[in-house]
């Protein structure tokens, strides 16, 4: 039934690329991810898109969007470098982690970055002294939204609002230009009006900083746009919609320069994880659910099933009956469990050694793989 989520000839392509090939690999399909950039730029024409590499960093991923104008989030001088040995000049890449070695915001200064994402006073400080006159978002704290989003970033990023003005006076007096305010309502945030919440806000703070003489321009608006997995989402034309109101609602005719992060959103569904299964057992003779064990799990690919968060559709090509089973990894580690409490069926034809796709695996799964746990290589992906 998930098989609905790629066209018939997209199907073929990703069988036929696998066919001889050793899993498990993750297949990336670039013209799904230039589809996804033309929606965002068609959607939100105002806006400047930057891709927040870490979500799909590989080299055809960034090219593919290098070509098309994108401009980048960058959390780290790797993925700069990662960026600027593209030959992508410095001006389309923003530093948006707020967290930071000073030597770090030195070496992208030094290497023509001038953007930069803030929610401290010490990092402010830094920035100040190893990236002077640089322009500066302001993260706000949104954890009254994110909860509501499968991949919750918390509290980790943003402060409160009080400290938000006070460091955008600090940083005016030590140099600095205070460009904008960003937020982050959550990745995979399904509720659009975690958006109309953060925009009120941005909205009240701008009008309390000009009130002191300052005045921002841009509001980062972040990532968060959704992929399509199990529980499917309203399309991205929709949040534009909504998004769009509510910037009017609020500033009126005097809209901010909008900037965006995606990161899921343009390459979740774009990957397709090609897997085998490598065992199915059950604990007892009557055990009423199978344990079905893949080649992949939490520790090469499937991080984001930590709690069940994200539930990827899955596709076998056997068919018939199904029954119930809990999916889990081939590690030795009792965490790599992928879904136990959360109902998966699968067709009881299953067989060792049959294939398991996993859909919409195209965003912060390559990535999040680790390098030898228990021996296996991180896991390999193809660009098609
Ligand atoms: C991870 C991240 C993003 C991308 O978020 P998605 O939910 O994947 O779109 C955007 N901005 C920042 C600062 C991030 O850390």
């Amino acid at each position: 039934m998930y098989r609905s989520y790629y066209s018939p000839a997209e199907w073929e392509k990703i069988i036929k690329f696998s066919e001889k090939k050793e899993t498990p690999f993750l297949v990336v399909l670039l013209d799904r991810i230039q589809e996804k950039f033309e929606g965002f730029r068609k959607n939100f024409p105002q806006a400047k898109i930057y891709y927040a590499v870490k979500a799909s960093p590989g080299r055809e991923v960034l090219t593919l969007l290098r070509d098309m104008g994108s401009y980048f989030d960058i959390a780290s001088i790797y993925e700069l470098d990662q960026v600027l040995d593209l030959g992508v000049s410095p001006d389309r890449v923003s530093f948006g982690n707020t967290i930071k070695k000073a030597k770090h915001v030195r070496e992208a200064y030094e290497k023509g970055v001038r953007l930069f994402a803030s929610d401290s006073e010490v990092d402010i400080r830094h920035l100040a002294k190893e990236a002077p006159g640089s322009r500066i978002f302001f993260r706000l704290l949104m954890d009254a939204v994110t909860s509501d989003s499968d991949w919750p970033l918390s509290r980790k990023f943003g402060c409160q609002p009080r400290m938000l003005v006070e460091l955008v006076s600090l940083a005016a007096d030590l140099g600095l230009e205070p460009y904008g305010i960003s937020f982050h309502v959550g990745s995979q945030q399904r509720e659009i009006p975690a958006w109309d919440t953060a925009i009120a806000q941005v909205k009240s703070l701008f009008e309390q900083l000009e009130k002191q003489k300052i005045h921002l321009k841009a509001m980062n608006m972040g990532g968060g746009f959704p992929a399509d997995y199990l529980i499917k989402s309203n399309p991205l034309s929709v949040y534009a919609e909504e998004i769009n109101r509510y910037l009017s609602f609020h500033f009126g005719e005097s809209i901010p320069e909008i900037y965006l992060e995606p990161g899921r959103g343009l390459t979740g569904e774009a990957g397709i994880l090609v897997s085998e299964v490598v065992l199915i057992s059950k604990k007892s003779r009557t055990d009423l659910k199978r344990w079905v064990y893949t080649d992949v799990g939490i520790f090469n690919g499937l991080m984001e099933t930590i709690d069940e968060s994200i539930k990827y559709p899955i596709y076998t090509e056997k068919d018939g009956e199904n029954g119930d089973v809990i999916l889990a990894g081939p590690t030795c580690d009792s965490l790599d469990i992928i879904y136990e409490h959360f109902k998966y069926e699968l067709p009881l034809s299953l067989e060792i050694g049959d294939r398991i796709y996993w859909i919409s695996t195209g965003a912060y799964t390559a990535s999040y793989s680790a390098v030898e746990f228990n021996g296996f290589p991180p896991l390999k992906t193809y660009y098609l």
